[in-house]
Order: C-alpha cells, then sequence, then structure tokens
C-alpha cells in the first residue's frame, strides 16, 4: 500500500540527520508538546529543567500488566532518569491493588479499559506505553492519541498497514509524538551492528543471516492466534529479523520471498505458522536470510562482508547478548535496554526532537510482514516499492 505521506520522492529518512517531518524543529516543539489545556509541556519540562538542574521526569502509563510489563518494563522504569511508573491500565482489579502497592501508585492514576479514556484529564500521564496483544494496538494507540498523550506501542506496530497510518495520523492530529517499542535500537552491541553495517568497516555487506525463534507455550493464547491475539512468530520474533538486516545494512529491501516451515503440531499451529524463512532483497544484490519459528530455538544476526564478518548471538534478548567479529571479540558492555530506550523516548519530547524508532518504522515494518505473508502465500518473489522510506542512521552520526 502506498501511504499518502511517506512516498520514496518525499521522504527519504534518516534519522541520524534529524531532518524530520514536515515541520521545523520550533514548530514540531510546539506541536509535539501543546498540552490539553493549551498551555506548553515543553515549557513546563524547560522551566523545572532550569530550576533543578535536571529535566522533569516524565509519567508514563503502562497499557496491559502481562509478561511483559511486569518482567521488565515496571522495573526498567525503576532505572529511568527521564520518566517514572506513573500510571497502569489494567482490567484484573486482583493486579490492580498488588501494583499500587509495589510501585506507589496512587488510585488517581489506575484505570481499566473502560475508564481508560479518562486519563486525558490526568496531567501526571505524559506518556501511555501500549503492552497489549498485538490486535489491540492500533485501538488503544489512537485513543491514547485521543486523550493528549505521548504514545510508545509495541512491536508489532498494528496488524496491518491501513491501522499503522491510522495510529500515525492520530497522533499526528493530536501533535503528539508516537514511538514503537524497539529497544533494540538503543541497545549497544546493536548499535554496533548498525555502526559496523552501515559504514562498511568490514567492506559491502552483502549477505545477512537473521534467525529468532523461540518454543512458544502452549498457555501462550494470543501469540497462538487463539482469541484476540495477532500472533505468529514472523509478527512476534520476526519483525526483530526484518530489523536486524535493515539496520545492520542501512538500505531498505527492495523484494522479499517467503516459504511457511512444515507443520509438525497441528493442535498448537491450527491459527498461524509455525516458522517461516524469508529472504530480503536489496538494491545492490545484498540478501538478508532471515527465519522466525515459535517451535524451535535461534537467537543470530550475522553479517557477512567484503572483508570479513561480524555478528550477534544472542542477538535480540533482553540481556546477556555477544558479539564477535572476524578481527576477534566485541567487547561491549550489556546495558538495561528498556530503561534506555523509554529513557530515549522521555528525552525526545523534553527536547522536542523527533524519536528514531517512530510510528513510521513500525508501519514499514508491518508493510513488509504483509509482504513476507503475502510471497509465502504466492510462492512469488514480491516487489516492496511502496515502503515507508526510514532508516535508522544515528549509529554513524554526520
Ligand atoms: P501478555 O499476554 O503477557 O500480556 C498481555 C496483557 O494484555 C495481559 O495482561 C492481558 O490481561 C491484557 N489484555 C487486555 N485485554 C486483553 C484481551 N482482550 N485479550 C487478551 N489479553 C488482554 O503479553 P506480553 O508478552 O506482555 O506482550 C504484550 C505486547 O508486548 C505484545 O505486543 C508483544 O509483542 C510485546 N512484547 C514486546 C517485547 C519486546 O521486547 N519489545 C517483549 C515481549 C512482548
Amino acid at each position: 500500500m502506498k501511504s499518502p505521506f511517506f512516498s520514496r520522492r518525499h521522504f527519504i529518512h534518516q534519522l541520524g540527520t534529524a531532518a524530520f517531518m514536515a515541520p521545523t524543529l520550533s514548530t514540531f516543539a510546539l506541536q509535539s508538546c501543546q498540552s490539553k489545556s493549551g498551555e506548553s509541556k515543553a515549557e513546563e519540562a524547560s522551566s523545572e529543567t532550569t530550576k533543578t538542574g535536571s529535566a522533569r521526569k516524565l509519567g508514563i502509563a503502562l497499557v496491559g500488566l502481562g509478561q511483559y510489563s511486569e518482567g521488565e518494563l515496571a522495573p526498567a522504569l525503576e532505572k529511568t532518569e527521564n520518566c517514572r511508573l506513573a500510571g497502569i491500565v489494567t482490567g484484573t482489579p486482583e493486579k490492580a491493588e498488588t501494583w499500587k502497592k509495589k510501585y506507589n501508585i496512587p488510585d488517581k492514576n489506575v484505570y481499566d479499559y473502560k475508564t481508560f479514556d479518562q486519563i486525558a484529564d490526568n496531567p501526571d500521564i505524559d506518556i501511555v506505553y501500549v503492552v497489549l496483544p498485538n490486535s489491540l494496538h492500533a485501538e488503544y494507540t489512537i485513543r491514547a492519541a485521543k486523550a493528549g498523550k505521548h504514545v510508545i506501542c509495541e512491536k508489532p506496530m498494528a496488524m496491518n498497514a491501513e491501522e499503522c497510518q491510522q495510529m500515525i495520523d492520530a497522533c499526528k492530529k493530536a501533535n503528539r509524538q508516537l514511538s514503537i517499542g524497539y529497544r533494540l535500537h538503543f541497545e549497544p552491541h546493536n548499535q554496533e551492528m548498525m555502526r559496523l553495517g552501515q559504514k562498511e568497516t568490514f567492506g559491502k555487506v552483502n549477505r545477512i543471516i537473521a534467525h529468532n525463534g523461540q518454543v512458544q507455550d502452549a498457555k501462550n493464547l494470543w501469540r497462538l492466534g487463539k482469541g484476540i491475539g495477532g500472533g505468529g512468530p514472523l509478527r512476534d520474533v520476526g519483525v526483530y529479523c526484518l530489523q536486524g538486516a535493515i539496520y545492520t545494512k542501512g538500505q531498505l529491501p527492495i523484494a522479499v520471498s517467503a516459504k511457511l516451515h512444515p507443520v509438525t503440531d497441528p493442535e498448537k499451529f491450527s491459527n498461524v505458522e509455525e516458522g517461516i524463512d524469508f529472504t530480503l532483497y536489496f538494491a545492490d544484490d545484498t540478501t538478508a536470510e532471515c527465519r522466525a519459528s515459535f517451535n524451535d530455538k535461534y537467537n543470530q544476526l550475522r553479517a557477512e562482508a567484503a572483508n570479513g564478518w561480524f555478528e550477534l548471538a544472542p542477538a535480540y534478548g533482553y540481556s546477556g547478548l555477544e558479539g564477535k567479529t572476524s578481527k576477534g571479540k566485541m567487547d561491549i558492555e550489556n546495558v538495561p535496554q528498556q530503561a534506555r530506550q523509554m529513557d530515549a523516548f522521555a528525552n525526545c519530547i523534553l527536547t522536542n526532537t523527533p524519536t528514531t524508532v517512530p510510528g513510521e518504522m513500525g508501519m514499514r515494518d508491518v508493510q513488509l510482514i504483509e509482504a513476507v505473508f503475502k510471497a509465502a502465500r504466492t510462492g512469488q518473489k514480491v516487489p516492496t516499492p511502496n515502503l515507508v522510506q526510514i532508516l535508522d542512521k544515528s549509529a554513524i552520526p554526520g
């Protein structure tokens, strides 16, 4: 689908250069930080910055208190510098009680899915973080934007490109920033892959291998496409392969091909694919061989270049990432990824600068997911000429 906003002609988006979005920085500042009352949040923030010498911590409300919120995001918010856990949205009253006590959240900052829209009247909440099953991302992002909040939406951004466009439009209309939960853009091993690949430190990258698989628990119903969901390995773990290939190569693919894995467990995989192999083709004949599975374990991002190679294995986890190159081991520390990701977004809001992982990038990846499914369905190579033209070039500034 061709986006009216983001044709190749209009939007070769290289985020490292920050030449971003139609408005100038000052217009963007006003647009992204104007509160419902008309008061500028940028002004509020900067006046506090002047008074205290440190930026005001922005309040984040987590929507959906499942595994990722509980196990990763809430603990990460205790390590952030620019933001804090200010509110929760849950349909389970017992969870609300536990979280209120554990994180000292006042009653007035606790919502359920029916009362969620009242968050518009709550000045404690600057950012809504949507951590729901994939098929609910669009609805809650749009409702959050209508409530006047900045939004982080988990990956995959939505179920199709049309939904993505609606989410982007809703945030633009509300003059709020939209970011996708792409934590690895803030992770130093992956940033090193971007740097080595995009700078062509080992010469031109001509082959990428990106494999990500995990054995999915039969109880994880939505991920297996049962009930509310939008799961499956391509959308869930395959998106990291797409991302890794693109940010390592620093280009967008021009076509994709794909083949589903045979189904070995028909009971578990009646609604979603068990696994999928897909290839991204780049204009300079580079290929990225990708694999995503819910029935096997792998975790690798490797680039083979004219004069050497570099790789991460594991590449996509929350910690314990390790990197090697043909010249030796990468000496890079693991960091709290989610804390960095949320701090970076809060900083974008406080400083009125664009995020390196905006909704447009989420939409690009959803367009690719759609193309990969089409290629698997038809057995044909599917050209991808109309992708949103966006790349993260922040690892090679200037
Ligand atoms: P989960 O199933 O553990 O949590 C989902 C939450 O949504 C649950 O608390 C559930 O009660 C709630 N929910 C609200 N309405 C629901 C409905 N109608 N049906 C089902 N659940 C409903 O899932 P999770 O692992 O926390 O994943 C949530 C999102 O976060 C997904 O989009 C996933 O892709 C993403 N995620 C991202 C990362 C990452 O590294 N960026 C890691 C894990 C998950």
